[in-house]
């Protein structure tokens, strides 16, 4: 029969396997939560989240923070395939004087980047992971069973009482399960970066010489940001280092 508040309700937590993985919960946030701040970084307008190239939303301009779009160029019948930052291209009187950076350099400019980190000169870059892996260590997530415990207690509680006492518990209760979601989010996110690292790892240690060639696939892999300053690149992999290429 069903429970229509005759006895008191409640809910019962990690009871069955989830239809999705947590750790596939987790990745799908992530990327919602990133393609949902595709705003420039000055608060403007929100950008059309494109995923055709590699290289689309995860290219920015360092002088405005806008993104770089990917555009056709036919210059006096001269044609080639350049990006520019979407407020020279959008805004007239943008007053960004960033450069328009042709597509073969850009690529050139990751895969050097993508290089560097594979050669890693003096094992900077591994210290640095490193470091990071340090910090991200499980042992450090947050711990959830003091949360547990004290929902379950208000759990308990709730099956005492009725009425506006039962309401003033079953808030309590609420608030508790939005911290739990809150504390169960700050470690997927840290499970997450773990898991990035470990991919970058695992590549680097199967790629023992360069690249030779682009390739969107990796940068897919690899890369997380890369912001256009003038003459150089700043390049964010995935697990947190960064390193700067000329251009
Ligand atoms: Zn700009």
């Amino acid at each position: 029969m069903k429970n229509t508040g005759i006895v008191p309700q409640y809910y019962v937590e990690n009871d069955h396997e989830p239809i999705i993985s947590r750790e596939l919960y987790g990745q799908v946030q992530e990327e919602m939560a990133r393609r949902a701040n595709l705003y420039n970084s000055k608060g403007g307008k929100k950008r059309v989240y494109s995923s055709r190239y590699a290289l689309s939303s995860i290219v920015y301009c360092g002088e405005c923070g806008e993104i770089y779009r990917r555009v056709h160029w036919n210059n006096r019948g001269k044609k080639s395939i350049v990006w520019r930052c979407v407020s020279r291209l959008e805004e007239k009187g943008s007053d960004c004087t960033s450069e328009t950076i042709l597509e073969e350099t850009l690529q050139n400019g990751v895969l050097q980047a993508i290089n560097q980190l594979i050669e890693d000169d003096g094992g900077v870059n591994r210290a640095i992971m490193q470091n990071i892996e340090t910090a991200l260590a499980a042992e450090f997530d947050k711990d959830m069973s003091e949360i547990d415990r004290e929902i379950e207690l208000v759990q308990r509680e709730l099956l005492h009482y009725s009425g506006a006492k039962q309401n003033e518990i079953a808030e309590k209760l609420y608030r508790l399960r939005a911290e739990k979601q809150e504390i169960l989010d700050y470690n997927i996110s840290r499970e997450n970066k773990r898991r990035r690292i470990a991919e970058i790892n695992e590549f680097l240690k199967e790629q023992m010489v360069r690249l030779e060639e682009y390739a969107d696939k990796l940068v897919r892999k690899l890369v997380e940001k890369v912001t256009v300053f003038e003459g150089y690149l700043k390049v964010e992999f995935k697990s947190g280092v960064e390193i700067e290429v000329k251009v």
